[in-house]
């Protein structure tokens, strides 16, 4: 088997099939992937995939829209498909929140994005099962939806394939040996693969290739729970995404009868996932669901599923080379909101390998760095994940 390429990805997350995929698009093509499990197996698989253009700053503004019409179209992009059903969105802010949803309403539209304002007063007339008594202002996005999160990984890496990457399942990345001048070395198991430049995009396992390089970033994580309920249907036939600021959720519509929500983010030790949500967040985040959509009083809870967010300080993702070293890169840090960011970063970080730079967008502001240099990236709602 042979075991030097151009380019090592460790992790089949969204994120390493991502950054295979637009390598392969800038010609780069003697690539491998090393997945430990299978691919979407870490927080990518259990993703609520929500799409929303509604951020605070322009980088992630700007990669939320590119993004957006890849994944709408992923069929054009990559030859399968990746499940995009659109929705329209709602950003529902509370007391005190107008202004923050205001300045991103109007950074979105400055974008280009399909955004807007509206009062709780309008929304209540377009929405009328919804309430919104408790809600300041509201930004609506009309060509926000979901995807399936499986789906677009498995797309990026079947699309990378069929270009001549590898993609090899069940090969953990045990470490990496880089020093200048030199082939990069990533051990796997007994082998050992040596590349001219290695990605490291392993989720939340990143802090432990970081830090055997001596490079670590200040990485914690949270567990997000997702409670699956059956709606009653001639009640509540459809409804729009929501990121409930107020109600401490986000939800929408899946298959048939189906929503799914979204809620907490309590700190957590990373390998201590229950599987399942707990009922006491079951309880609460449909009482939160009752009270914006009053007929979903009659909806039955239906299991669900817990994940890892794997947080920075700021909320943002990481994006750069690894200080002190000239070919191994770092996607990570995507603080709960990656996946609707994946194809913009999947080109982008191409673009920092093959080029030097990312030059279809400036991603200086999300730099390795900018933690020890007390320079974080400003959030309209505070550090969380509605960044
Ligand atoms: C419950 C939940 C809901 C979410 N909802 C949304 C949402 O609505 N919208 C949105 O945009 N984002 C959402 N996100 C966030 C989004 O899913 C993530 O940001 C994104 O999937 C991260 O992808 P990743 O590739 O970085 O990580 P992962 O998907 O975790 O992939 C990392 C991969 O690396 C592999 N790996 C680890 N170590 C090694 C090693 N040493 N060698 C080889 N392989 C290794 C793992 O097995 C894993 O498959 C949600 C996340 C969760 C958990």
């Amino acid at each position: 088997m042979r075991n030097t390429f151009d380019v090592a990805v460790i992790g089949g997350g969204v994120m390493g099939c991502a950054i295979l995929h637009y390598l392969a698009k800038l010609g780069v093509t003697r690539t491998v992937l090393l997945e430990r499990h299978t691919l979407a197996s870490g927080s990518t698989g259990r993703s609520l995939a929500i799409l929303r253009m509604h951020y605070s700053n322009e980088v992630t503004t700007r990669m939320a829209w590119w993004s957006r019409a890849v994944i709408a179209d992923f069929q054009q992009e990559t030859g399968h498909p990746g499940g995009f059903v659109r929705t329209e969105y709602l950003f529902l802010a509370g007391e005190g929140q107008e202004k923050a949803l205001r300045h991103n309403v109007s950074l979105g539209r400055s974008l280009g994005v399909n955004t807007e304002y509206i009062t709780p007063e309008e929304a209540q007339r377009r929405w009328p099962k919804m309430r919104f008594d408790n809600v300041t202002a509201v930004a609506h996005e009309p060509l926000s939806g979901y995807a399936d999160s499986s789906a677009v990984t498995s797309g990026f890496a079947q699309s990378a394939r069929s270009a001549g990457a590898q993609v090899r399942l069940g090969q953990e990345a045990t470490g990496i040996a880089a020093s200048a001048g030199r082939a990069i070395e990533v051990e796997v198991g007994g082998d050992t693969i040596e590349c001219g430049a290695a990605v490291i995009a392993a989720g939340p396992w990143n802090p432990e290739l970081l830090e055997s390089l001596g490079a670590p970033l200040p990485l914690t994580w949270t567990r997000h729970q997702i409670i699956r309920v059956h709606r009653p249907l001639d009640l509540v036939p459809d409804h729009p995404s929501v990121g409930d600021l107020p109600g401490g959720i986000s939800f929408r519509p899946d298959a048939g009868d189906t929503t799914l929500i979204g809620a907490r983010a309590d700190p957590v030790q990373r390998d201590s996932l229950k599987q399942t949500p707990d009922a006491d967040a079951a309880a609460e985040a449909l009482t939160s669901l009752a009270r914006r959509m009053p007929e979903m009083e009659e909806a039955g809870w239906d299991g669900g599923w817990d994940g890892l967010f794997t947080v920075t300080p700021d909320w943002h993702p990481v994006l750069d080379r690894v200080p002190g070293f000239e070919n191994v890169y770092v996607a990570a840090g995507f603080s709960g909101h990656g996946f609707k960011l994946s194809p913009a970063i999947g080109r982008a970080l191409a673009e920092l390998i093959v080029h030097g730079a990312s030059t279809s967008i400036d991603i200086s502001q999300l730099r390795f760095t900018r933690f020890a240099e007390g320079k974080t990236v400003e959030s309209a709602y505070g550090a969380n994940v509605f960044a």
